[in-house]
């Protein structure tokens, strides 16, 4: 709760600092939570209080708030080389090393990475390779973008353009050429009376429906999150992006994965889309390549798009794009950990092992008669709250209950995310079953006071 006093922490907040995506009302009246340290899947505030981090940062503080060997790393390459860039003909020994790793773990069996300070700019680099490539190879009227409603990629001009969120109008947003097509979520979006696979099925024949009607030859890419996230973790319906995919390869249509929450583990396996058992085109990764100890993304081509990008950069001399920061070897050398540590110190395989019990205390929150649904893949799963069950009907009000349910939590010390009418949960892969079970207790307990 809010420390009034003058010169609190909580004031000296209010009066300096601008608030991204927070409701300003809201924090007003508690305060910020403002953190000081972390320990294990547990962050403290100023006031020494506790607070379980169900969220894992943004999704990812996948290795927790203290690990050992991921400090070192970095320390250890501040020690050895502070910072460099990736272009003008150089690049540090730990992009080079990175690169080869990235290539080695993602599903193509050739690529080539480009990286970037976030995912947004991930997905920005991604859209101007496709533009690029567009007018080398003489086709300059191929700039569309189609991503989905509910989809997130990001805070950019361009890859808020891209995210299917209705709050970007507020910017004048999308900028024309973004196009967003039906999100699969099957438990919302299915008609009376309409199977999964029909639901499937007419999702894929929209999705062809619009290349149609926009032109074949207009769209440069499509992109998606395996599982959406910040939609609300809203897994595809089954079957999804085998009907889209066999669309999009219909038009030559690249499909871009953006694994940003999904990649390295989130789901049970390395990728999301090998988890829906799909080979993309491209991947966008970015919060757990570094497991968030250092801001990077990643840009991984597979060989067709990165053999392209080769050819086509080498006909006009360069690819004319870069951040400051690209490649920062502090990044990278954070990220060779960070890989290491998820793969091969167990992470992963927790992921899979929690998943069941992840699943099972999702579902029994969901008999609570407001909570209509629950949904979920590996360590990312939501409630969705409902007025009604049986008609689905959402609850209207200002401030959200999702969000009355989420504050109610941070009164525990349990930190997780209202998104639209869902509550959210993606807790840290370090997390133990009891850290599960602590979660779902202060969960059920907010759940109670707030219906
Ligand atoms: N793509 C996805 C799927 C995301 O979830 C996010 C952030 O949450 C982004 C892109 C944007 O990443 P960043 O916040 O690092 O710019």
């Amino acid at each position: 709760m809010r420390d009034d006093t003058p010169n609190s922490w909580e004031s000296r907040a209010d009066s300096y600092s601008l608030y991204g995506f927070t409701d300003l009302p809201s924090i007003h009246e508690r305060g910020a939570v403002i953190v000081t340290h972390g320990k294990g899947p547990y962050v403290y505030d100023v006031h020494g209080r506790s607070y379980l981090d169900g969220n894992s940062g943004l999704w990812n503080m996948v290795a927790g708030f203290d690990h050992p060997g991921l400090a070192e790393a970095a320390k250890a390459q501040y020690d050895r080389f502070p910072g460099y860039h990736a272009f003008f003909g150089r690049m540090s020994d730990q992009t080079v090393m990175l690169s080869e790793k990235l290539v080695e773990v993602s599903p193509f069996d050739r690529g080539r990475v480009f990286y970037t300070n976030s995912g947004s700019e991930a997905n920005d680099t991604m859209v101007k390779m496709l533009w690029f490539l567009a007018g080398a190879e003489g086709h300059p009227q191929r700039r569309k973008i189609i991503t989905r409603i509910n989809s997130y990629h990001g805070v950019t001009a361009v890859s808020a353009s891209m995210t299917g969120k209705p709050y970007n109008s507020v910017f004048g947003l999308p900028l024309p050429g973004f196009i967003h097509v039906g999100c699969p979520h099957y438990w919302r979006f299915g008609k009376d009376g309409e199977s999964e696979a029909q639901f499937t099925e007419r999702m894929a024949r929209e999705l062809e429906a619009t290349i149609i009607t926009e032109g074949p030859d207009t769209i440069a890419g499509f992109f998606a999150e395996p599982v959406m996230g910040a939609g609300g973790v809203i897994p595809p319906s089954a079957g999804y992006f085998q009907a889209v995919q066999k669309v999009l390869k219909k038009y030559g249509i690249p499909l871009i994965a953006d694994e940003v929450i999904c990649g390295f583990g989130r789901t049970g396996n390395t990728w999301g889309c090998q988890t829906y058992d799909f080979v993309p085109d491209a991947i966008i990764s970015s919060k757990n390549i570094t497991a968030g100890y250092f801001p990077m993304g990643a840009v991984i081509l597979g060989p067709d798009l990165a053999d392209r990008l080769q050819d086509a950069s080498e006909a006009i001399e360069e690819f004319p794009h870069g951040f400051t920061a690209s490649g920062h070897p502090v990044g990278c050398a954070v990220a060779l950990k960070a890989i290491d540590v998820v793969m091969n110190e167990g992470l992963a395989e927790n992921v899979r092992t929690l998943t069941p019990h992840f699943e099972a205390g999702l579902a029994r929150l969901a008999e609570n008669p407001n909570i209509g649904e629950w949904r979920g893949k590996g360590l990312m799963g939501a409630l969705e709250a409902v007025k009604d069950k049986a008609t689905k009907t959402p609850f209207d009000g200002k401030l959200s209950v999702s969000e009355r349910i989420a504050n109610t939590c941070t009164d525990h010390g349990l930190i997780c995310r209202p998104l639209g009418q869902a509550i959210v949960l993606c807790p840290p892969f370090i997390c133990t079953k009891d850290h599960l079970d602590e979660m779902f207790d202060k969960l059920e307990k907010a759940l109670k006071k707030v219906f």
